[in-house]
């Protein structure tokens, strides 16, 4: 946007577009402050709640390394020997507005907090559905392996975090608004000052959140499942936590499909 270009609030957009309004989802905010969360609570990098009999994930990816303390030389870290690291713990009481699948209500996310070759970011993340009072009655994991030095790149590893999760309403990013409303987007909302585009700026939120419309920096990229289903956004991270040159970490699923298919995407600063 050229310098000067005056930025719509979402106040203006929803009074002048009503079909910017008509695109508005319920998100819940995260909020994750520095804490110390339990492992019944909603947290980011916190404990997780994870049953005895389920072993702790491992990275499997051959080509993860992290920076040494030499930034110029990079440490090689043998496949299948770095544990995954805590990175969400939803529990469906703290975030109404989320749908849990049937008999589930705790959503976790695991991910690998080193560098990935082909996929420079944190990568790996994996998705867990649960029932709280299951895992209970089963007993929990007492040893969760935990990332030693140098098998995790800091800025891939959340600062333990509560959470104080507050609904509100969500907007698409410019790069997500439908092909019918940027068409006509651009004639109605050219400056005649600077010639720019104005583009909705804060409605859409970008923060770690659940629900909503992804907080994406860069073009959309849905996935799609198995099926040709365009997936559903469930959860973005991003804002409040460092993810190095990464700009977030996507969550999508379909809920049309058996077994509840999910994808997840990141963007780049
Ligand atoms: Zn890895
Ligand atoms: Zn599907």
């Amino acid at each position: 946007m050229p310098e000067g270009t005056p930025e719509l609030s979402a106040k203006d957009l929803r009074t002048l577009i009503p079909e910017y309004e008509g695109l508005a989802l319920a998100t819940t905010l995260l909020n994750p402050e520095p804490g110390e969360p339990g492992v019944r609570e909603s947290s980011l990098g916190g404990p997780l709640l994870w049953p005895a009999d389920e072993p702790w994930p491992y990275c499997a990816q051959e080509d993860h390394w992290t920076f040494g303390s030499d930034l110029r030389n990079t440490t090689e870290i043998v496949a299948g020997t770095v544990p995954t690291v805590p990175i969400l713990q939803l529990f469906a009481r703290d975030v109404p507005g989320l749908e849990f699948p049937e008999g589930k209500d705790l959503l976790q996310v695991v991910w690998c907090a080193l560098n990935h070759e082909h996929d420079p970011g944190p990568v790996m993340p994996l998705l867990y559905w649960r029932n709280e009072a299951e895992v209970v009655a089963g007993g929990l994991l007492s040893e969760i392996p935990v990332a030693g030095e140098g098998e995790y790149d800091e800025d891939h590893m959340p600062e333990p975090s509560t959470l104080s999760p507050t609904p509100t309403d969500d907007y698409p990013s410019r790069h997500d608004l439908p092909e019918d409303v940027r068409d006509t987007w651009e004639p109605r909302f050219r400056s005649p000052t600077s010639g720019g585009v104005m583009w909705p700026s804060d409605s859409n939120v970008i923060a770690t959140k659940a629900g909503g419309w992804p907080a994406w920096i860069q073009p959309a990229d849905w996935p799609d499942c198995d099926g040709g289903h365009r997936m559903e956004h469930l959860l973005t991270i991003t804002g409040d936590i460092q993810l190095g040159d990464c700009g977030g970490v996507y969550f999508f699923h379909c809920r049309r499909c058996p077994g509840l298919p999910w994808d997840w995407r990141f963007d780049c600063h």
